[in-house]
């Protein structure tokens, strides 16, 4: 069974390395606008380097937790930038509660998710407002954790909280930055939304269809 959410792990992570390299000149773009224009192109090989170690991994028949730490770590380390630490670090914390010999309930999501958005504040220390992926991950962390205690399905719950992120990384707009390369620029960017929001809920929502079958 744990074998059957490492699967799916690989799957969303090959449907998030191939929507990334599809948006990366948009990525780069919305980068471009305040900060240093390479989002995109660290989120593609990021996500890149993720889908051949997950593959690796999984070729060696372990279960879905390591799949995501080497996956997190070839994000990282391959990446760059701020963004791709921070990735790195939330796929594993997310793998970290994921249970190796029985498929994920949805309460294992709503709990990776959080444990992903700990390790995000954790190491990068933004909070809600300072136009940072923060400000789609929390709306999308606490939609999960409600759908899921109100008795939703796993796919069912992840798809809400993927239009709650999607909606709040669009208010991102208003926000002016208060921390990253942004900062300096902050009001150049007010009128379009954070690069790292953005991403995060294109990928969420992503992942929330590969779920969904
Ligand atoms: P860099 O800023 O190092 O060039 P990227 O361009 O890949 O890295 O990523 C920029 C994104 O990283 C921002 O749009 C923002 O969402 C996110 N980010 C920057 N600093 C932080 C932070 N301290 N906490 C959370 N997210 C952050
Ligand atoms: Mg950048
Ligand atoms: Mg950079």
């Amino acid at each position: 069974e744990g074998q059957a959410t490492a699967t799916t792990v690989v799957k969303a992570l090959r449907a998030i390395a191939d929507l990334l390299h599809d948006q990366e000149e948009e990525l780069g773009r919305l980068d471009a606008i305040a900060g240093d224009g390479d989002h995109g192109r660290g989120m593609t090989r990021g996500s890149a380097a993720a889908i051949e170690a997950a593959e690796a991994a999984a070729a060696q028949g372990v279960g879905p937790a390591a799949v995501l730490v080497d996956a997190g770590d070839a994000w990282a380390a391959k990446a760059g930038g701020t963004s791709g630490v921070l990735w790195g670090a939330a796929l594993r914390s997310f793998g970290d509660l994921l249970p190796d010999h029985r498929a994920a309930l949805p309460g294992d999501l709503a709990a990776g998710a959080a444990a992903a958005l700990a390790a995000v504040q954790r190491l990068g220390r933004a909070e809600l407002g300072d136009k940072t992926l923060v400000d789609a991950l929390v709306p999308f962390v606490e939609k999960l954790r409600s759908e899921v205690d109100a008795g939703a399905s796993g796919r069912e719950a992840w798809a809400r909280a993927s239009e709650v992120a999607t909606e709040a990384a669009a208010k991102t707009a208003d926000l002016r930055p208060r921390t990253g390369r942004a900062r300096p620029l902050a009001e150049r960017s007010v009128g379009t939304p954070d690069p790292g929001a953005t991403s995060l809920a294109l990928a969420l929502t992503r992942i929330g269809e590969v779920l969904a079958g």
